[in-house]
């Protein structure tokens, strides 16, 4: 049985690892980059490093993911990596001609310390970026943070690259957070339901889910495009989803252009949409119908379901934002969120969960792993637990069902296609959850309680 050996008793570690519930920056940083139309993502480091982040993302999304390297050797590994930068500019305008390069650095180059800044310019300097390309760029370090950082950083990248001055506008920016494609048509529906004009920083939707068309697109049709970028400079307000993934981006713009934000929590979950509603009113004025009907459908499915959720204990493992939502929701559900572990490091976090949960009495941890939660589970079991693929082991070793949320799922589809975000979202995410609920209630209870009808 895999996992077996994790043993009960928890001994406070501080040196060691075990299964990380996080992944690197610049798995964050690439998918940030990809929301951008005719974007490249490009890793200066080596090729290894680029291979995992390409497979991370594209095994995810079934898609695949496009991204140069600047392919260190240990010549460059030794003297830095200028040579070899400048070199994969020149390649990959020539080759690829995408309109925007989003360079993120690693963990290598971080560590012998190469000056892309001063790359960038010497390339600009010797007429390698062509007229009207653009290069952007993060530093992505990921011996600290995690993807979701890498994902902030270069958001705040792309407003530093692309924001403008100008005469301020009625369009509204929005920075999504490190969510599905179809998390940010939905966000974007819901914005111009209330009367918003949306800019999304950025928008992976038609880029990692779009249709099967025959023929291969390297920059597909969807991203955020340069000119709405610049717009985001002069925008009404920017509304930041999610204060690890998108405060960063938001405080910049709002401190460099004087663009005001607001920070909420991710909209999964009947109080985070409405909070995120309320915003978008008072910003767009209106709000339609289809809102306040899709809200009813929800309320109507938690009321007569939720006597299958009340007192139902559940284990949270994935990133601080949506877990925040996640406990908030599953709390107003009548669940008792009983563990909540994310990878990525933050002092606030387990404050925020607890405020969620409207509980101190709950096992909460930041910049953990998936070792220590199976340690918490085994010392007490829940009903649920709700992570992404990797929380499979505990699942099977548990025989506990697992609803798959989050980054990464590399073993079910739907994730791409199907948001998580508003009324709609919360909606879905009820029946994934009482599916397996009721799946493993027919499963194994008594014959004489096997009920036809729920
Ligand atoms: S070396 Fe650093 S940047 Fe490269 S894959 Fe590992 S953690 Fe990520």
């Amino acid at each position: 049985m895999l996992l077996r050996h994790t043993p009960d008793t928890i001994i406070e570690r501080e040196a060691l690892t075990v299964q990380p519930a996080k992944t690197c920056q610049p798995v964050g940083a690439m998918y940030a980059a990809l929301g951008i139309h005719r974007c490249l993502p490009h890793s200066h480091g080596s090729q290894g490093c680029c291979a995992y982040h390409r497979s991370s993302l594209t095994r995810h999304y079934k898609e695949p993911v496009m991204a140069g390297t600047s392919s260190f050797t240990e010549g460059a590994s030794v003297f830095g990596g200028q040579a070899n930068l400048l070199e994969a500019i020149t390649n990959i305008f020539t080759l690829y001609n995408p309109d925007v390069l989003a360079i993120h650095t690693t963990c290598l180059s971080e560590t012998i310390g190469d000056d892309v800044p001063q790359i960038v310019a010497k390339a600009r300097e010797e007429g390698r970026v062509p007229e009207g390309k653009y290069i952007i760029r993060a530093s992505t370090p990921s011996y600290i943070g995690s993807h979701v950082i890498g994902y902030a950083n270069m958001v705040k990248g792309i407003v530093e690259g692309f924001s403008e001055r100008g005469k301020t506008g009625r369009h509204v920016n929005i920075i999504p957070g490190f969510v599905e494609p179809p998390d940010m048509a939905e966000i974007k529906r819901l914005a111009k339901l209330t009367g918003i004009d949306p800019v999304l920083l950025t928008d992976t939707s038609g880029v990692l889910n779009g249709p099967q068309t025959g023929h291969y697109e390297m920059y597909p049709k969807g991203g955020t495009t340069i000119d709405n970028l610049k717009r985001t400079g002069y925008a009404k307000a920017t509304i930041a989803l999610g204060p690890i993934a998108s405060g960063l981006g938001a405080k910049f713009i709002d401190t460099k252009y004087g663009v005001p934000c607001e920070t909420l929590n991710l909209p999964i979950g009947i109080r985070a949409t409405d909070k995120f509603v309320e915003a978008l009113k008072r910003l767009g004025g209106v709000i339609d119908d289809e809102i306040e009907y899709e809200r009813g459908q929800l309320m109507d499915a938690v009321t007569d379901m939720q006597q299958y959720f009340y007192q139902k204990k559940v284990a949270l493992v994935g990133d601080p934002d949506q877990l925040v939502s996640f406990t908030e929701f599953l709390t107003d559900l009548g669940f008792s969120v009983r563990h909540v572990i994310t990878g990525t490091p933050g002092k606030k976090f387990v404050g925020r969960i607890k405020d969620a949960a409207g509980t101190d009495q709950i096992n909460v941890r930041e910049a953990s792993d998936y070792f220590y939660l199976h340690q918490l589970i085994k010392n007490e079991k829940v009903d649920l637990i709700i992570g992404n693929t990797y929380a499979k082991y505990i699942s099977r070793d548990m025989d506990i069902p697992l609803v798959r949320t989050g980054f990464p799922i590399y073993d079910r589809i739907g994730h791409q296609y199907f948001p998580t975000v508003g009324y709609k979202g919360a909606l879905l995410l009820i029946e994934k959850i009482l599916g397996v609920l009721m799946d493993h209630q027919d499963r194994y209870c008594p014959e004489e309680q096997f009920e036809l009808v729920m």
